[in-house]
């Protein structure tokens, strides 16, 4: 049975993950969240951690009268995350924070030895060889829960060769202004930004898959997870999101991975994986699924997401200023303090101005995030 952190426990992949731990059994070790100290409360009431912590400190003295009843300790800030992420006891940790956050604990986790169900996907962005290097030396289980990744993970199940992949496919849903030219998207709002035809998510993502900069993270996300150089990574667009992700073989097989779109089945996998069991995420009627199709993105149109290929090429220190960039955007367009159209604008202005630097080291990446940040909020 598994013994579970959760890093970002109150967000919308940290709720989803208790949903699948409560049907299948399984116990939590520690739990963690940003602010939310009457939420963590109640999970924690619930699920009867050892840990729980909250980063901010106000938040974590409150939770800590909340829960004096309890057998649960309270830690807060970055040394709690790092010693819940290292949790001894826990054999897993599923990574939801949102954002570059996630990159120390990432590490942390892996350098004790625990099972990754990652989602924080900036964090291989940002810094993917790092990371995937660790998994390496510290042999380490690393099971994607992005449900493109998770897809593509079961396709290559059984593949003895990687040299027999010809093709790695991301599917992409289009999200909210799929079809739109530019002029269109110049005047559309954070309200309608934020409303995604087919998955309900944290507000950060949920901006991403409306620029298609989600589609660009998960690209590069992509090439870290199954050492992929970009010209084997295609993005199709597929709007009814019944398929996550393909495999195309060097036989033009294609293996494709389906399900409704609920982000509990990609969670559960990474926790069970390699074995399978019933779980909460409902079942696929593939007679009122209706006529699947598949386009190609606009990638000029939606510049983020060539910012992100680009991005891809040139490697090094890249993938952290693009993130860091997009970070510091999305939060301004969510304060209401630039437009839709300006997010590419802020993040190509970090890519050109931030010098790059390949084989970074774990200071040259947090320096060039904080540098494309700055840039970003003071242009
Ligand atoms: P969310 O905003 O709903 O939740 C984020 C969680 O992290 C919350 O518990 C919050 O308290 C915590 N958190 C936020 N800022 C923090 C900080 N500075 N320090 C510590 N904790 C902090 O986000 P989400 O939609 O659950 O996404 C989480 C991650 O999973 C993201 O990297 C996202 O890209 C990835 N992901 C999400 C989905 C999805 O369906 N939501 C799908 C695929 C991948
Ligand atoms: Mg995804």
């Amino acid at each position: 049975m598994r013994n579970i952190v959760i890093l970002g426990a109150t967000g919308s992949i940290g709720r989803q993950s208790l949903d699948v731990i409560a049907a299948c059994g399984m116990r939590v070790a520690a739990l963690t969240a940003n602010r939310s100290s009457r939420e963590l409360e109640q999970q924690c009431r619930r699920f009867q951690p050892e840990l729980a912590v909250m980063m901010d400190e106000t938040a974590a003295g409150d939770l800590r009268v909340r829960l004096s009843d309890t057998k649960t300790r309270v830690a807060s800030g970055m040394e709690g995350l790092l010693e819940a992420a290292s949790l001894n006891g826990a054999d897993t940790v599923i990574t939801a924070v949102v954002g570059m956050v996630g990159l120390r604990p990432t590490l942390a986790a892996i350098r004790s030895g625990k099972r990754i169900a990652l989602a924080n996907k900036e964090t291989l962005v940002c810094a993917g060889e790092l990371v995937m290097q660790e998994v390496e030396a510290c042999a380490v289980e690393l099971i994607p829960v992005d449900s493109e990744h998770s897809a593509l993970f079961q396709c290559l199940r059984g593949c003895q060769n990687p040299g027999e992949v010809k093709r790695l496919i991301l599917t992409c849903s289009g999200g909210p202004f799929y079809g739109y030219r530019r002029a269109q998207l110049e005047t559309v709002t954070k309200e309608e930004a934020l409303r995604h035809p087919n998955w309900s998510m944290g507000a950060k993502i949920t901006i991403d898959s409306a620029t298609l900069m989600n589609k660009g993270l998960e690209f590069i996300e992509a090439m870290h997870l199954y050492q992929m150089p970009p010209e084997k990574i295609s993005v199709v667009i597929h709007r009814e999101s019944m398929i996550h992700s393909l495999v195309e073989y060097c036989d033009n097989g294609i293996l494709a991975q389906m399900g409704t779109p609920d982000m509990r089945l990609p969670i559960q996998y990474a926790l069970t994986y390699p074995a399978r069991v019933p779980g909460p995420a409902k079942e696929l009627d593939l007679l009122r699924c209706g006529p699947l199709t598949f386009m190609q993105p606009d990638a000029d149109t939606f510049r983020c997401l060539s910012l992100a290929y680009e991005a891809a090429r040139q490697g090094g220190t890249q993938g952290a200023v693009l993130s860091g960039a997009n970070e510091a955007a999305v939060s301004l367009f969510l304060n209401g303090q630039i437009s839709f159209l300006e997010i590419a604008d802020r993040v190509a202005a970090a890519m050109q101005r931030v010098p790059q630097r390949q084989n970074p080291t774990l200071e040259e990446i947090l320096d060039a995030d904080a540098a494309a940040r700055e840039i970003v909020l003071h242009p």
